[in-house]
């Protein structure tokens, strides 16, 4: 099962991939988690990615599809993968068909306001990386990590006026992806204005209907 995820900061796909990752025991791969945490481990993938991922840049296609190739390839992901914020470019679509066969591609939509709503309260743990919401999610204990028991943080892009500009950075960077994977008849958008849970429902009903799981 080798999927793609496909949408705006702040839209809950973070949260749709660990559910799929979990039920079906497939790795949820984050570029963006890989190179924050590289960044904040100081090792030398870490410094060479760290001046893009500061300012927002996207990372050069050299560096990101090495990363990859590296991570798809290694036994982790014999069993499939869920690729989350890669391809961000055409090339990296290109070169991404090179190293493996992807089988679908979830386009995740909901309108900028509900995403705004949504970004504004979450809250991450720089530890282990759960996701929790003041109003729909809270952790048990405010500002603190259910899972960890370390002190929650709000990322810097999870900002409303960030999260506004990134979305028409999302917009104009992602048109190319989507058009390039409907072409190829692998996308499958999915309303994502709804409820987490009735979203990953949806995914699960889609997988399943394609015939990649039972
Ligand atoms: P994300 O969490 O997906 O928004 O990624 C955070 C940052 O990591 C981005 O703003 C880029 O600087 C970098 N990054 C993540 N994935 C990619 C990618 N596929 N290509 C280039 N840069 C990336």
């Amino acid at each position: 099962m080798r999927l793609v995820f496909i949408g705006p900061p702040g839209i809950g796909k973070g949260t749709y991939a660990k559910a799929i990752s979990q039920k079906y025991g497939i790795p949820h791969i984050s570029t963006g988690d890989i190179f924050r945490e590289e960044i904040a481990r100081g090792t030398e993938l870490g410094q060479r990615v760290k001046y893009y991922v500061e300012r927002g840049l996207l990372v050069p296609d050299e560096i990101v599809v090495e990363v990859v190739k590296k991570v798809l390839q290694s036994p982790m992901c014999s069993k499939g993968f869920i690729l989350d914020g890669f391809p961000r470019t055409l090339k990296q679509a290109e070169e991404l068909d090179k190293i493996t066969k992807i089988d679908l591609v979830f386009l995740f939509e909901a309108p900028l306001e509900v995403i705004v709503e949504r970004v504004s309260g979450r809250l991450v743990c720089p530890k282990c990386g759960a996701i929790y919401h003041i109003k729909w999610r809270p952790p048990k204990t405010p500002g603190i990590c259910d899972v960890c028991g370390t002190p929650l943080i709000r990322r810097k892009d999870d900002e409303p006026e960030v999260v506004r500009e990134r979305y028409r950075i999302y917009k104009e960077t992602f048109a190319p992806i989507i058009e390039y994977y409907r072409r190829k008849g692998l996308l499958v958008e999915i309303d994502s204005s709804r409820d987490a849970n009735v979203v990953i429902a949806d995914i699960e009903r889609v997988l399943k209907e394609k015939g990649l799981t039972k």
